[in-house]
């Protein structure tokens, strides 16, 4: 296997992946880098499926190996929401302060106990022999009461991590790899890779 294309155009993601997959000695290329764009539509109706809808539809354009990835924050006191719209929440193009102030909101007097929520990672690899290995990573936490911490993205400013007394956006980004939901499914991706022929 020559490289691998991640099917994403998020750099903040991108950054991550490689720091994750850098002991794999494959280089990994996003979509922008491989000459691919592609409008997909992530239709499924759990991130696994849109994992696996992304890393098929660029296996098929590009004939190559393919890694997807479909995050999101599943928050229970909102039965789950934002999931697997995340990213969709309150429109794409809207800043993260803003959905993150919204949130905080909408569990205005929610006690901790009920404030549990988790991120959650499904990674895809598509081959192009038809073969796609599918892999699942969470991160447990707990919604704060505050926007706080500079690192990370996203939702992390929110996201209390009771067992360090701060946020996901608080802690170094090489701590985040080791503890988060992508960290978790891309080190489980990265064994089954690991194991095929082609990576001999
Ligand atoms: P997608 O996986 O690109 O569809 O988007 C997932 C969305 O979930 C991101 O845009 C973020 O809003 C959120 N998300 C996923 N992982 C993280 C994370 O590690 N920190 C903060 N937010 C995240």
């Amino acid at each position: 296997m020559e490289r691998i294309i991640f099917a994403t155009g998020n750099e903040d993601k991108m950054r991550e992946i490689r720091m994750i997959l850098a002991d794999l000695n494959i280089p990994i290329v996003s979509m922008k880098e491989a000459g691919i764009s592609a409008e997909i539509e992530e239709n499924g109706d759990s991130f696994e499926a849109n994992a696996v809808i992304k890393a098929k539809a660029v296996m098929e354009l590009s004939d190559e190996v393919v890694l997807a990835d479909d995050s999101g924050l599943q928050i229970d006191y909102l039965d789950g929401a934002p999931g697997i719209y995340s990213a969709r929440f309150m429109g794409e193009d809207t800043s993260y302060d803003v959905k993150n102030t919204a949130l905080l909101k909408k569990l205005e007097g929610v006690p901790d106990e009920k404030r549990t929520a988790r991120f959650v990672c499904a990674i895809a690899c598509a081959l192009p022999d038809g073969r796609v290995l599918t892999s699942l990573g969470t991160m447990e936490g707990r919604i704060g009461y505050e926007i706080k911490g500079e690192n990370g993205f996203g939702y992390d400013p929110i996201f209390f991590l009771p067992e360090y007394g701060c946020t996901s956006a608080e802690i170094p980004p090489e701590k985040k790899n080791e503890l988060s939901h992508r960290g978790k499914a891309l080190r489980a991706m990265k064994a089954e890779l690991e194991k095929l022929p082609e990576t001999d």
